[in-house]
């Protein structure tokens, strides 16, 4: 069967090592040694200076939210994975979506400021596919009505924009280390934040407020990975040269092969290092889009509807009255195609070959 795509697995030996030094710690959490040198690891590979690594890729999201967010309106994208929306919700904030750009289907950053009320306290924006927002122009819009700017980066390990680390634009910007993200832990995640003061709060946070193991800086809950989670992402990153360059093989034959007559890939916005983690395809119509999946399961090749329903459109989010017709008609027709490292050339050219055939 080929899925959508297949957790890259270190050689189990890689991953042993790292294991014994959690027996020979006897250490399981509570930032041990390897969350330590994970952590000093990803900011060195990312250029980055403030991460810190989380159970999961949501919790973080519900930890900017509830500082940052202080159950206002928070202005939102409605294309991305659910936890981008049911996380404000979770925080008792309220989505206030703003469509999508028909290229990048990053937030479409020219109707943010005609959603912006008095209640509004932050924007919160997914750089979907790896692809950056315009964060920019969302700074300064943000900057004017005095809003804080939250990034959902779950996609986006390793991309860099004008030469930084996506990670280091927002106020708060967040990562997934899911067994199926591009960099993973099993589970895990990650935040960062430039500054001092927001990220000590961050980091308090994220480990019960604690100052001590007597005395609290504040509130906070539980988002601290373990050691075990720790030791596979040891074992994965020294293999991200490797995931990359085979991804982009990936991507350069569907570039070149896929019928764009007929169909279209998503715009990578300029000034940008992409990380090759997702290879979605926009087809004329939902019906067309349903044809090509049904042919592509029916030779056992099984592509995710990443991301479909359109966020604004689910029934527990309480807004009847915004409708988005880009991001619901994208959402209708965007199927992700399958992207991993081991995916053969004779797989490509049966992909490819369904889909040129049944996409018209
Ligand atoms: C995967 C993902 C998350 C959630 O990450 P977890 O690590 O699974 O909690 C959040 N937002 C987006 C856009 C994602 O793709």
């Amino acid at each position: 069967m080929i899925t959508v795509t297949k957790t890259f697995f270190p050689d189990l030996k890689e991953y042993e090592k790292q294991l014994e030094r959690v027996w020979k710690n006897k250490w399981l959490t509570n930032r041990g040694e390897l969350v330590l040198e994970l952590e000093q690891k990803l900011n060195g590979y990312l250029s980055t200076e403030n991460i810190i690594i989380t159970n999961n890729g949501t919790v973080p999201l519900q930890i900017a939210l509830k500082i940052l967010g202080n159950q206002g309106e928070i202005i939102t994208t409605p294309f991305s994975y659910v936890a981008t929306t049911s996380s404000i919700i979770w925080e008792n904030c309220t989505p206030v979506f703003v469509d999508i750009h028909p290229d990048y289907l990053t937030i479409d950053e020219t109707k943010i400021e005609a959603a912006i009320t008095p209640k509004t306290t932050a924007i919160l924006a997914t750089h979907v596919f790896g692809n950056p927002c315009e964060v920019e122009a969302i700074a300064a819009i943000a900057k004017k009505h005095n809003l804080k700017v939250i990034y959902d980066a779950a996609h986006s390990f390793g991309v860099t924009y004008k030469g930084t680390s996506l990670f280091n634009y927002g106020d708060v910007s967040t990562c997934s280390f899911h067994a199926t993200k591009l960099f993973h832990t099993g589970e895990g995640g990650a935040m960062f934040c430039q500054d001092k003061t927001l990220f000590h709060q961050l980091f308090y946070s994220h480990n019960f407020g604690h100052n001590g193991p007597l005395e609290f800086h504040g509130l906070g809950i539980n988002a601290k990975i373990s050691e075990l989670q720790a030791a596979m992402g040891l074992a994965v990153l020294p293999h991200m040269a490797t995931i990359l360059s085979e991804r982009k093989k990936v991507v350069d034959y569907y570039n070149e092969n896929l019928d764009f007559n007929q169909l279209k890939t998503m715009t990578i916005r300029n000034n940008t290092t992409w990380n090759y983690s997702y290879y979605p395809v926009i087809l004329p119509s939902e019906a067309i889009l349903l044809k090509v999946q049904q042919a592509l399961n029916y030779a056992n090749i099984i592509p995710r509807r990443y991301f479909y329903p359109s966020l604004n459109t689910i029934e527990y989010v309480d807004q009847p009255n915004q409708t988005m017709p880009v991001s619901e008609s994208v959402a209708k027709r965007i199927l992700s195609l399958p992207l991993y490292v081991g995916l053969t050339t004779e797989e490509l050219e049966q992909i490819t070959a369904i889909i040129n055939q049944n996409a018209c």
